[in-house]
């Protein structure tokens, strides 16, 4: 689904990304993982094209989102991205946040949108809270219907990005639990996170990155069991 050939990201003088090749299948769950300033965000968003790589290349569905011509608008609505502040419109109902870009981008009609809305506030657990506005929910809360916003578009693809960072600790819990939900179901998804125990529970492969580099690639059992380099072991021994 995803395909990264030798991607390189600077901004001016500093490369941020070095020389980083991976891919991610249909169905697979992916979590990246590494220091802070890795270069973790970065990557994520040189997949939905929010970053120009500086050189190399993204498909995604055998489309090369670095060619020019591609129309990244299109490519993007079939990637949902969910980050650690919620990004929520503050100014329409939870409801509102979910049908928006279904009728305003896909022309979907309110009956419709309304419909599947409903739907995913169910599946998320916040069925009763539709008509309440972000502000009166939860950092948990809205986590949540950031995560049912972007399932909204019907995507193919979800990318997280520290989704539970922001939240006091007691929420993070129901976050992680509608994430394991989504990867259950068969969703692809890439992960960048700082809860390890996730990683090793839902992920299928984790990522590790430093300083920009891609270090090391393998099953969560490989990875913290048997981390081969010694910048992974010096990070698993801060975080575990
Ligand atoms: P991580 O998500 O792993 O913490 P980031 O991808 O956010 O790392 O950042 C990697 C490096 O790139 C950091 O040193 C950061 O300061 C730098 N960086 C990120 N975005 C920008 C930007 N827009 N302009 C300049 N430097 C940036
Ligand atoms: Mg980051």
């Amino acid at each position: 689904m995803i395909k990264v050939e030798n991607l390189y990201k600077q901004f001016g003088e500093t490369e941020v990304l070095k020389n980083i090749s991976t891919r991610i299948e249909g169905g697979e769950v992916v979590s990246i993982i590494g220091p802070s300033g890795s270069g973790k965000s970065t990557l994520l968003r040189c997949i939905n094209l929010l970053e120009v790589p500086t050189r190399g290349k993204v498909w995604v569905n055998n489309e090369d989102i670095t060619d020019p011509k591609t129309n990244i608008m299109k490519v993007r609505q079939k990637i949902g991205m969910v980050f650690q502040h919620f990004y929520l419109f503050p100014h329409l109902t939870v409801l509102e946040n979910l049908t928006y870009a279904p009728m305003k981008v896909k022309g979907e009609t309110r009956e419709l949108a309304e419909q599947k809305a409903r739907e995913l506030l169910a599946r998320v657990g916040l069925k009763e809270k539709e008509t309440a506005f972000p502000n009166n929910l939860s950092g948990g809360q809205k986590q949540r219907v950031a995560i049912a916003r972007a399932l909204a578009m019907e995507p193919e693809l979800m990318l997280f990005d520290e989704p539970t960072s922001a939240l006091d600790p007691e929420m993070v819990k129901e976050v992680l639990n509608v994430m394991k939900d989504l990867a259950q179901s068969g969703m692809t998804m890439a992960i960048v996170t700082h809860e390890m125990g996730f990683a090793r529970e839902v992920a299928d492969r984790v990522l590790f990155l430093d300083g920009g580099q891609l270090l090391e690639e393998g099953t969560p059992k490989e990875f913290f069991n048997n981390p081969r380099t010694n910048r992974a072991k010096d990070f698993l021994e801060k975080v575990l």
